[in-house]
């Protein structure tokens, strides 16, 4: 039976729960134990999955095809440790999964009420895997005294109730906010918002503060006082540079001990930090700088493409520079011309939807192709460089893909990308029509790629000859138009194990251009880079001559 650690927030919003969340599962590993992350979120989306970026970041995918909240990708860049369907649940899907039961007649007739029933099926989500793990990290979305929160509060409340004692404590993060007239640090809103967990039931064994200035013992001890923690279990938590110094940070700071000591587990195993020395290493002995650019139409939000940011930032680990990325707006390049991009070491498209802002990522793939800049492609970013080769190399000016203008029934273009019906996954075949529903239908979760041999990606790859990334997406490259494109020069260096769908190509007389159908960024860690993003930075440092 695992141990569970609660972890909820108060005071206000994007405190960072689900970083402090992701560092104490690293540092539990650390210390020697084996963890799972879990996120609960109130809202009433079914999953983020029809969320725009704008709204709520990036959508997070696991190998097993959920859609999920970013907070699902710091946990596995922290831990390694792959996230997996049931390691993400929302309002929306715990109560449509007891809609469900109700009209099949599971309650027998029973008055269906957010107590018991609600709470019920959120407890049961909490208890999956149960037995595979040391420790079982949940992180509940949102605020305390959030009215969406409340069936999450009590569900725990009951949990921590009905298993045997000691074997879940409850973490909080608060905020400590300054005032500068004064020259105060004010703890009245943590004793508020302890107090409204308090009321429902529920008590904090850990407190972590954030807060911009120092933290005087004194405060601590009040805090501890007024809310009922020992002293030791107040943990500040300062502003960082980089949220990988978070896992040392939290350590310093006596985290992992006081939870260990809420546990009892005494003496706690000695922790081995060399993992995260190595990282912070790394982060802070970088030589020489490299400029990329991101040519995407999300770029108002930097968490819509969170993923590509950090595994830029791994890729800059993996050969010792810092990366800067800049993020240009597709829309803008359409406007002002490809000159934008000079001066870049690099050029990345990443994934994204619908036809605004296309123009200009293909232009984006034309000026990597003839100006030999490193380019990475990624989904959408791989789509558009085939159309742009299609059009500018294989003789097919009105090229383009199925997933603009298809609102006729037909698309003005020729669709060398085109929406994809059929595919195999595993051992059964998935079908799927033009008006089906959009949540969770896309090709969605880990599929494998035979990679060519002697190609580029294979390479990347030390020579393996097939590779494993997650997909999301709904239209694909067109694998009939391959002939024509390979005799263009473009070359497929990496299809779906049954040959039919394209998921690699690139370029064998350019430096370095590479697209893919998958998204190689959602599996990059600080201590195990992806190695697209580790390849796609050293080919813009050798064009930066930082080699
Ligand atoms: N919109 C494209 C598709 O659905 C690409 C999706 C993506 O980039 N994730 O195929």
């Amino acid at each position: 039976m695992a141990r569970y650690i609660f972890i909820t927030g108060g005071v206000v919003s994007s405190l960072g729960k689900g970083l402090a969340s992701a560092a104490l599962g690293a540092l539990l590993q650390a210390r020697g134990f084996t963890v799972r992350l879990r996120k609960l979120d109130p809202y009433l989306n079914v999953d983020p999955g029809t969320m725009s970026p704008f709204e709520h970041g990036e959508v997070f995918v696991t190998d097993d095809g959920a859609e999920t909240d970013l907070d699902l990708g710091h946990y596995e860049r922290f831990t390694g440790v792959h996230a997996r369907k049931t390691d993400s649940i929302s309002s929306g899907r715990i109560y449509s999964n007891v809609l469900e039961k109700e009209r099949r007649g599971e309650y027998l007739g029973k008055t269906i009420q957010v107590i018991p029933h609600v709470t019920n099926e959120i407890k049961d989500f909490l208890t999956i895997g149960d037995d595979e793990v040391d420790f079982m990290l949940c992180e509940i979305g949102g605020t305390v005294g959030d009215i969406e929160g409340l069936p999450f509060f009590e569900a725990i409340r009951q949990f921590i109730h009905e298993r045997p004692r000691g074997q879940c404590i409850l973490m909080h993060l608060t905020l400590l906010p300054y005032l500068a007239a004064s020259g105060e640090l004010k703890t009245k809103p943590t004793q508020h918002s302890v107090k409204e967990l308090q009321s429902i039931g529920l008590a904090p064994d850990v407190l972590v503060c954030r807060s911009e200035h120092p933290i005087p013992e004194k405060e601590r001890a009040k805090i501890a006082l007024f809310c009922n923690v020992r002293p030791d279990h107040v943990i500040p938590a300062y502003d960082l540079k980089s949220i990988y110094a978070a896992p040392l940070a939290y350590h310093s700071a006596g985290l992992d001990q006081a939870v260990l000591d809420a546990f009892g587990i005494s003496p706690a195993p000695r922790p081995d930090m060399s993992r995260w020395d190595d990282v912070m290493d790394r982060l802070q002995n970088a030589e020489g700088e490299v400029k990329i650019a991101i040519v995407g139409k999300y770029t108002q939000l930097e968490d819509a493409y969170k993923s590509i940011a950090e595994a830029l930032t791994h890729g800059g680990m993996a050969n010792r520079v810092r990366v800067k990325a800049d993020w240009v707006d597709s829309e803008k390049l359409e406007g002002e011309g490809a000159h934008l991009l000079d001066g870049y070491h690099g050029i990345i498209v990443p994934g994204g939807f619908g036809e605004r802002g296309t123009e200009g990522m293909v232009a984006a793939a034309r000026y990597a192709r003839e100006k030999q800049v490193p380019y990475l492609g990624i989904c959408l970013g791989m789509q558009m460089a085939v159309i742009e080769a299609a059009r500018n190399l294989a003789d097919m000016p009105d090229a383009g893909s199925e997933e603009f203008d298809h609102e006729a029934g037909k698309t003005r273009f020729t669709p060398v990308v085109y929406h994809l019906k059929e595919w195999v996954q595993g051992n059964y075949t998935v079908n799927r029509k033009l008006g089906d529903d959009k949540g969770g239908t896309m090709r969605l979760g880990a599929y494998t790629a035979v990679l060519e041999p002697g190609s580029k990606i294979s390479e990347i790859y030390d020579g393996a000859l097939e590779m494993e990334d997650r997909h999301r997406h709904r239209y694909e490259v067109d694998a009939k138009y391959r002939d024509q494109l390979e005799d263009a020069g473009l070359r497929f260096s990496g299809m779906s194990p049954d040959g039919k769908l394209p998921e690699v190509i690139e370029y064998p007389d350019h430096p370095w251009f590479i697209g893919v159908q998958s998204h190689p960024e959602l599996k990059s860690k600080p201590f195990a880079p992806a190695p697209l993003f580790a390849g796609f930075v050293e080919a813009a440092k050798e064009g930066a001559r930082l080699v």
